[in-house]
């Protein structure tokens, strides 16, 4: 994805106020390798139920802001992004305020998303045996830009549902 600024990250908030996308703790830009992420999701320091997340949709760096589940979910959960389905990635319930009017009235749309949030990292590993069984770097290449695709297009599905309202 493209580097992202501070600048650019508050002002393309989709479903928080300016004052929230103000007041929203960043991570240290400068040591982010942006070629490696598909989106930028983090959790806020001083918020911890508070999480961001930045990525690039139809052209457009959007920022949303998602609220966590104060308790882990009772079920093991595939994150609805990047898909990952290996062990120990552990995905949780977010919801997202609506953008305009709607979100100001208190409606929210939930998914579940590694809880980390880094579903970048995810869809770039190498594929376990069971996934596929290859030394072809052009399938093994093939197959983890279907990931990644995959990731990016669900990701961005789910911030034109937030932008709806
Ligand atoms: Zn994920």
């Amino acid at each position: 994805m493209i580097t992202l600024t501070e600048d650019l990250i508050r002002t393309s908030f989709i479903n928080a106020s300016k004052g929230a996308a103000q007041r929203a703790q960043l991570p240290e830009l400068d040591a982010i390798d942006f070629e490696q992420l598909d989106l930028l999701g983090w959790q806020d320091p001083k918020r911890p139920t508070q999480h961001y997340v930045s990525l690039e949709v139809d052209g457009h760096v959007r920022t949303l802001l998602l609220r966590g589940a104060e308790r882990p979910p009772a079920k093991k959960l595939l994150c609805s992004w990047c898909e990952d389905i290996v062990d120990g990635n552990q995905a949780a319930l977010f919801v997202a305020p609506l953008a305009g009017e709607s979100g100001r009235r208190g409606n929210t749309v939930g998914t579940a998303i590694c809880a980390d949030l880094r579903c970048s990292r995810n869809v770039r590993r190498a594929p376990s045996s069971y996934e596929l069984r290859s030394e072809d770097p052009a399938l093994l290449e093939y197959h983890q830009q279907q990931k990644i695709a995959g990731l990016q297009e669900r990701s961005a599905r789910f911030v034109r549902t937030v932008m709806a309202g």
